[in-house]
């Protein structure tokens, strides 16, 4: 860790620790989970997706007209899409957490591909610092916060 942010030092240990301990201890609501996903998804401009009334609602909801990242209009960067925070494949059982999800242009989502939260803030402050802080804002700080809790009360 090149970087000296003490906050990002602790997500990265806390979401590491949580997302392994979990990840043993899959349930098959969580694969259904990651599985509702795949229908549930919004991706405007890409028509290889699925999407439903709900999935679009929602992406009215909590989205306008340019992408949180990169400030650019959606439709210069072919479209909305629906992005995991905490990617879903290391994360499965957030797959359907509405705190993890957030809306993003093709262009970012592509460029954020399955890193993990941390490891995305510290690419952008290397190769984007410009956008770093527009990244740090969208940090998911109450679903890591949330994840404290279960593990706690589930005394993983
Ligand atoms: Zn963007």
């Amino acid at each position: 860790m090149k970087l000296t942010d003490r906050d990002l030092k602790e997500l990265f240990e806390l979401a590491d620790q949580l997302g392994k301990k979990r990840y043993h201890k899959l349930t098959d609501r969580d694969f259904e989970n990651y599985r509702k996903f795949d229908y549930w998804r919004y991706i405007n401009g890409n028509s290889e997706c699925g999407t439903t009334q709900e999935s679009k609602d929602w992406v009215e909801k909590h989205s306008n007209w340019y992408c949180p990242i990169c400030g650019e209009n959606y439709s210069a960067k072919n479209g909305k899409t629906i992005d995991h925070k905490l990617p879903r494949a290391q994360y499965p059982w957030l797959a359907m957490n509405f705190m993890n999800l957030w809306v993003i242009c093709q262009a970012c989502n592509q460029e954020k591909g399955e890193k993990h939260w941390y490891e995305y803030e510290h690419y952008m402050f290397v190769r984007h610092s410009e956008l770093y802080l527009a990244v740090k804002a969208a940090r998911p700080s109450q679903l890591l916060e949330s994840l404290k809790d279960e593990n706690n009360r589930r005394g993983y």
